[in-house]
């Protein structure tokens, strides 16, 4: 096939997600702009962590490029995410709304919680239909090990304003677990999230464990067992490795390599996925090619291969 339109700078997709379906994803954040620089990271550790929302899109322009996606696809969610936390950007309530007023999609929201102790934050998700947040620590210590939080974050405020988010909230809540061995998969530990977990009264609880390569090269997925367990103790119904299953939307890429670079910048792509991708466009050698010509680097993680640009090693967060 051949892509149509121009090449997107703020929305990827839809692209098949573990818990959203077919998600349209809009990321208003620089790459890997975060409050947080979790070990499991798809976009590699965190250069500059931030905790102050800022405007960082001329957000008229991402409404265009949402609706020249809509014009041509019909995504299950448009969802905010990408290359950093999306509550960092204080244009998201605007955009929510804007979309709702313009599209009947229902709006979702990934988050790694740490804002949600504040106001304005909790204002701009008011309208959105789904949050998912994080929470992957019952404790301090494993918190600081866990997620290397910006130093003005303290545990107990990031916990406590989930929690109130949520008893405020209108929408739906999918509360995300990710378990890492040796750091948050013990039974303890576990308990300890759950304590917390049950108070925040989520729809949901999905446990996932790394499946894509990681910030730091030591994470590990825990042992099956520990997943099981963990599962029971969380009471969650989630598969925790499922891999995404379906057909990504080439429409907004010109090119073999824009659609591989693109979507694995944010996403890192199996290296059949992206060679499906490559098929698709009528041109097999391709990827074979950008891998040769070094824009492309094979990443080999829990015995699986992954593409990814070369210049951004990793990517994509929760
Ligand atoms: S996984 Fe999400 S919250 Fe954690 S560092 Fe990456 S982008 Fe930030």
């Amino acid at each position: 096939m051949s892509g149509s339109g121009s090449t997107a700078k703020y929305t990827y997709g839809p692209v098949p997600s573990r818990r959203l379906g077919r998600s349209l994803g809009v990321s208003l954040i620089p790459h890997k702009t975060c409050s947080y620089s979790c070990v499991y990271c798809q976009l590699g550790r965190t250069r500059h962590p931030i905790a102050e929302p800022a405007s960082f899109v001329p957000r008229d322009r991402v409404v265009s490029e949402i609706g020249e996606r809509m014009a041509v696809t019909s995504p299950d969610f448009i969802t905010f995410v990408g290359d950093g936390e999306p509550t960092l950007s204080s244009d998201l309530g605007w955009l929510i709304d804007t979309c709702k007023s313009r599209w009947s999609v229902p709006i979702a929201v990934i988050t790694n919680g740490s804002l949600l102790f504040r106001e304005d934050v909790c204002e701009r998700l008011h309208d959105a239909d789904v949050v998912l947040p994080s929470l992957d620590a019952g404790d301090p210590e494993t918190f600081a090990r866990i997620n290397r939080p910006h130093p003005e974050l303290d545990f107990d405020t990031v916990v406590s304003g989930l929690i109130d988010f949520a008893a405020a909230f209108d929408g739906r809540i999918y509360l995300e677990v990710m378990l890492v061995a040796g750091l948050n998969d013990t039974e303890v530990a576990l308990r300890g999230i759950r304590k917390l977990a049950w108070a925040v009264h989520p729809e949901r609880v999905d446990v996932t464990v790394p499946t894509r390569p990681p910030a730091e090269r030591w994470v590990r997925p825990p042992e099956p067992m520990k997943i099981l367990t963990a599962q029971r103790i969380l009471h969650s119904a989630q598969k925790a490795a499922r891999p995404e299953n379906g057909v990504f939307d080439l429409a907004g890429f010109g090119t073999v390599r824009e659609a591989i670079i693109g979507l694995s910048s944010r996403h890192p792509l199996r290296r059949e996925q992206a060679q499906e991708v490559a098929n698709a466009f009528g041109e097999p050698t391709r990827l074979e090619e950008l891998i040769d010509e070094g824009e492309l680097s094979v990443v080999a993680y829990e015995g699986v291969d992954y593409v990814a640009p070369s210049r951004a090693t990793t990517d994509g967060g929760r």
